[in-house]
């Protein structure tokens, strides 16, 4: 497996985000992204993803070599693409164990039968491992779930789908200690030669139970600079302003507004 995001340039609504990315995963390889709120992380995994808010508008998105970006979301899962979102959305009407069946089902061909006993028996282990409430299966997806509940659902959803390539998006956020440890582990177990994985997170403690291989610090839509395991610590004590600095970079948030956005801000 290869995912590799070339030049790649994304609009949201009329903004450009993405300002030339460039990465390349390979199967058996985690990816570590960090970088400053409303940076682009986000949108990177989406857009991997096929959301269609997200506007790619030059350079291109390669899995297994060939181009991903006029698929449609399904297209993508179907050739084993993930997307641990960062805020899973609530889904009534449509119990956990109906939608994870039904993702299995729709990715196997015209032919194949989900083999219902042991997709049960592996769902009851899987949500056992992930320590998830027995009445989880019957419940609407996400609804009323905890934010760590929701995560360990997405991560219930990836070792059940068992995906090529894993985006995870900031999976840490609304874990505590003990769970994020647990998140970390099971997590960890899923890592295969086959499988390359993208963490997007702000913190060390989970890249302590998720070990990456490179490390990769986004700033305006781009990524300025990549390291392994070093420049974790360093963020964790320092920040980005270290970066930035080096690189001669200005966060576009904190460029002076022009008179043009003033007034603007005035007005609202
Ligand atoms: P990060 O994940 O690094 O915090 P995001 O990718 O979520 O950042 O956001 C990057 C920028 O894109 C932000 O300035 C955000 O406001 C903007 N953005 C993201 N999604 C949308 C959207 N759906 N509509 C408009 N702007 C968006
Ligand atoms: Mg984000």
């Amino acid at each position: 497996m290869t995912l590799e995001f070339k030049n790649l340039y994304v609009s949201v609504e009329g903004n450009m985000i993405l300002k030339g990315i460039n990465l390349k995963v390979n199967g058996g390889e985690t990816h570590a992204i960090m970088g400053p709120n409303g940076t682009g992380k986000s949108t990177l995994a989406q857009v991997c993803m096929g959301h269609p808010k997200y506007k790619v508008e030059s350079g291109d998105i390669l899995f297994d070599g060939k181009s991903i970006v006029d698929m449609s979301v399904d297209e993508r899962a179907r050739l084993g693409i993930f997307l641990g979102m960062q805020n899973p959305i609530e889904v009534p009407g449509v119990t956990n164990f109906d939608f994870i069946k039904a993702a299995l089902q729709t990715r196997m061909g015209k032919d194949e039968h989900l083999r219902v006993g042991k997709f049960i028996l592996k769902f009851e282990s899987t949500s056992q491992e992930l320590q998830m409430g027995k009445g989880l299966a019957h419940r609407f997806l996400n609804q009323g779930f905890s934010g760590g509940e929701k995560k360990r659902n997405e991560i219930l959803q990836m070792k059940m789908l068992e995906p090529k390539f894993t985006f995870l998006d900031e999976i840490d956020s609304g874990l505590d200690v003990d769970a994020l440890k647990l998140v970390g582990e099971q997590v960890t177990k899923q890592k295969s030669s086959d499988l390359g994985l993208v963490l997007i997170t702000h913190y060390q403690r989970l890249l302590d139970y998720i070990v990456p291989d490179y490390v990769h610090i986004m700033i305006n839509g781009n990524i300025v600079k990549t390291g392994s395991l070093e420049l974790i610590t360093k963020i964790d004590q320092e920040g980005y302003d270290w970066v930035k600095k080096e690189l001669g970079i200005e966060e576009e948030n904190k460029k002076p507004y022009s008179l043009g956005t003033c007034a603007t801000k005035t007005m609202v």
